[in-house]
């Protein structure tokens, strides 16, 4: 149990370092995805609001910068024992706003909790340079300095570990932050992580965070003057208009991109079946199929594919779906009405398109139980989008060339995933798919805090976690020193 008093008054918002109701005039109603209940009514953000919160960030960036990397470090390391103390509450909030299970929710907490300790070792490991010079007595130094003030845009999916994974680097390199969380998901995908940085000592103002709809408000937090780099994860969609409008011409600001997947998972003839099959349920499931890494294809090369199907199909059928709180829940429900919708849309076409379905069932509530779809071709629709649901189709390769062809069929290259018994093959395998990550031999949902996350193709651009972090979140800045005059040509 936390023995701590939860944190109370979650309808204020941390807005320029004071914690206040949002004055766009209108309620959100943050409501419980499986029960419906509503959970808060949170008084939104007007980009009034907007501007104080980025003009504010800018003033308190400067002193927090300025604070030796000790400092920063030691709030981060402070950050991290809130998480430990408060885990129960957080872990809570995950199940209820966000509709994770339990599993789940304790994965993502262990995530951002990992990211933020990461993090406390960053403003140690910044490097600078010294360069030769070819003009005599010049000293050529580059020194690496924080960006300034950062932009924070995440998803309901993963909503504390998909902001921490860029507040917690970025504040720990001594940039300020705003964020913009999902609407389905305020408290954990911001106002958990503000309050916990406050308890760490995060001087006020250097964090704030603007609830309100990405319609609304998205389009004012990335033309904003004060922002020089936008750190977005979410769909292609509003991912592409993002880099348009940030770095498309009239805005000149960086944008890193964490954008939607289509991960292949694929198992060749000589792959560990039952190893394959107990990979393959989670990396589709966990979270009900609602992440960016998730399974979206299942490519089995021939030889297996009857043995692998009916293994993989009677392991779905016994996993628990419904309530989330439950412990034995592995498939809880899914964000909201308009996802599930977009989901049974995705069932109906499956079957106009010829598919068959192995396990399915209707929907309770906003919980669709698993489904599985046999005879999938590349050209279906479930094999072509993203589907972000519990929901996935088997095709089946002729031989290893053409499962390769098959895994990147996809305009998309975040994750992906390999099995197979022989390692140098596996390795060769994956470096001719066309993704940010492969996994052989596992799930492609992995993360881990000190190696390079991110996408190829449509699935966005830049790196998260470790090294790649502090590539991310400060700059270059070139600066010489003359020691003596120096011959001028005239
Ligand atoms: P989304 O793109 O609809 O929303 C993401 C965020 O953008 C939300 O905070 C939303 O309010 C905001 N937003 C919406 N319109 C905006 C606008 N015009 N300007 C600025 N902000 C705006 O995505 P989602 O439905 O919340 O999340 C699911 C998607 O995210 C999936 O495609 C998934 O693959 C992707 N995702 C990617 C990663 C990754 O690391 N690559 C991780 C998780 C999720």
């Amino acid at each position: 149990m936390t023995s701590k008093p939860a944190y109370q008054n979650l309808e204020l918002q941390p807005i320029a370092g004071k914690w206040r109701e949002g004055r766009a005039g209108r309620n959100l109603d943050v409501t419980d995805p499986f029960t419906g209940e509503s959970l808060l009514k949170l008084p939104m953000a007007s980009r009034e609001d907007l501007d104080e919160a980025f003009r504010s960030a800018q003033q308190a960036q400067t002193e927090w910068a300025a604070m030796g990397p000790s400092a920063r470090g030691q709030v981060m390391r402070r950050a991290v024992e809130i998480f430990d103390e408060r885990k129960d509450e957080i872990v809570s909030w995950l199940i209820r706003e966000a509709g994770s299970t339990r599993i789940k929710a304790e994965i993502e907490w262990g995530s951002a909790r990992a990211i933020t300790l990461e993090s406390a070792s960053l403003p140690g490991r910044v490097h600078g340079r010294i360069l030769p010079s070819d003009v005599p007595n010049k000293e050529s130094r580059v020194y690496r300095a924080p960006l300034g003030v950062v932009g924070v845009i995440s998803p309901w999916n993963f909503p504390l570990h998909l902001s921490a994974r860029s507040v917690s680097p970025a504040l720990a390199l001594g940039n300020a932050v705003v964020i913009k969380p999902a609407s389905d998901t305020p408290v954990t995908g911001g106002l958990l992580l503000a309050h916990i940085f406050e308890e760490a000592g995060l001087p006020a103002g250097v964090l704030s965070v603007l609830v309100g709809a990405g319609s609304e408000i998205g389009d004012a937090f990335v033309e904003h003057p004060v922002p020089s780099f936008i750190s977005f994860t979410g769909s292609t969609p509003v991912g592409r208009n993002i880099g348009r409008i940030a770095s498309g011409g009239e805005h000149l600001k960086h944008v890193a991109l964490e954008l939607g997947g289509n991960s292949p998972f694929v198992v060749l003839a000589d792959a560990d079946v039952d190893a394959a099959v107990n990979a393959a349920v989670v990396g589709k499931f966990l979270h009900q199929g609602q992440i960016c890494m998730a399974i979206n294809r299942i490519i089995v090369e021939a030889p297996l594919l009857e043995e692998f199907t009916q293994r993989f199909v009677e392991r779905v059928k016994t996993l628990a779906y419904g309530d989330p709180s439950k412990p034995g829940t592995v498939v809880g429900p899914v964000i909201n009405a308009k996802q599930l919708d977009g989901l049974k849309t995705k069932v109906a076409t499956a079957l106009e398109e010829g598919a068959s379905q192995l396990v399915g069932g209707e929907a309770q509530g906003n919980v669709m139980p698993p489904h599985v779809f046999g005879n999938v071709t590349p050209d279906m629709e479930i094999a072509r989008e993203e589907i972000f649901g519990p929901l996935v189709g088997i095709q089946s390769a002729r031989d290893a060339d053409h499962a390769l062809e098959l895994a990147n069929s996809s305009e998309y290259g975040l994750s992906s995933a390999v099995f197979t018994q022989d390692i140098s093959r596996g390795v060769q395998f994956a470096q001719r798919i066309r993704a940010g990550m492969t996994h052989i031999n596992d799930m492609p949902v992995n993360d881990e805090p000190n190696a390079p996350f991110g996408g190829e193709k449509n699935s966005g651009l830049g790196r998260f976690n470790g090294d790649w972090a502090i590539e991310e979140f400060t700059t270059d800045h070139w600066i010489t020193v003359q020691h003596a005059p120096r011959p001028y040509p005239f």
